[in-house]
């Protein structure tokens, strides 16, 4: 597993780790209920079965053809043991690819009409589907994800979709190498997901995914109950 031309994942992990544990205690937070998924997108194999090794669980992945090639399509035996999470956007026609991978939770269900696709997929299989709410939170033109106002006037509906198990929101910032420059839309975030969980109160609105590499420590200090870490752990991609 110590091969030379990969990074060095199970250090990367670690300090990643060491610092998620900091900036929760600063917070005065359990380091336990925070959920490290480790995002392996455009990486090959030979990575994620370092992080495996170094006792990584959680990964990430944003295109389904991708995390079903990688986790799912190949007979890599280890990776039974990876916990997978789709983090990017799904297309209607990519929905049933996106079941195939078993996700243990979407986290970028983004408009109703896949919260409906997935739903009815979901029934079909009889299995329901772990996801969470993306939500456009800085409100830029060409973000995906419901508008704060779009889900408060839609989650009467998202509620009560059968094949649905919903558990809290995700968001991506606007991209700013300055970790502070996030803040405010972490915490909108957390805002919106207490006013949710107050009007809403039959749903489960106990999950914030929000942090990359550059912002996961304001993110934690800001409530992120999981952060979306790759670059940190797995260097750069092309
Ligand atoms: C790629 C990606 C990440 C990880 O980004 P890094 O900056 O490399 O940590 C997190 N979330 C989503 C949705 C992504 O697409």
């Amino acid at each position: 597993m110590n091969d030379p031309s990969l990074p060095a994942i199970a250090a990367n992990l670690a300090r990643v780790r060491e610092r998620m544990a900091r900036a929760a205690a600063s917070a005065g937070r359990d380091p336990g209920d925070i959920t490290l998924v480790a995002v392996t997108k455009t990486h090959a194999w030979p990575y994620v079965a370092a992080a495996l090794a170094a006792g990584q669980i959680e990964f990430g992945e944003n295109r389904p053809e991708e995390a079903f090639d990688k986790f799912r399509g190949v007979p890599h035996p280890e990776a039974a043991h990876a916990r997978l999470h789709l983090i990017g956007p799904i297309q209607s026609r990519k929905a049933r690819l996106a079941l195939d991978c078993q996700p243990v939770l979407i986290h970028s269900v983004d408009r109703l009409k896949i919260a409906a696709r997935l739903s009815a997929l979901a029934q079909e299989l009889g299995q329901p589907l772990d996801i969470l709410f993306e939500i456009n939170i800085s409100g830029e033109a060409t973000k995906a994800g419901f508008s704060p106002a779009g889900l408060a006037a839609a989650a009467p509906e998202l509620l009560a979709l059968p094949g649905l198990r919903p558990h809290g929101l995700m968001a991506i910032p606007p991209f700013d190498p300055d970790p502070e420059s996030a803040r405010p839309h972490f915490v909108a975030l957390r805002r919106l997901r207490d006013d949710v969980a107050r009007l809403f109160p039959q749903g489960d609105w106990s999950q914030l995914s929000m942090g990359m590499s550059d912002d996961f420590e304001v993110a934690i200090a800001e409530g992120a109950t999981i952060v979306r870490v790759g670059s940190a752990i797995f260097g750069p991609r092309e």
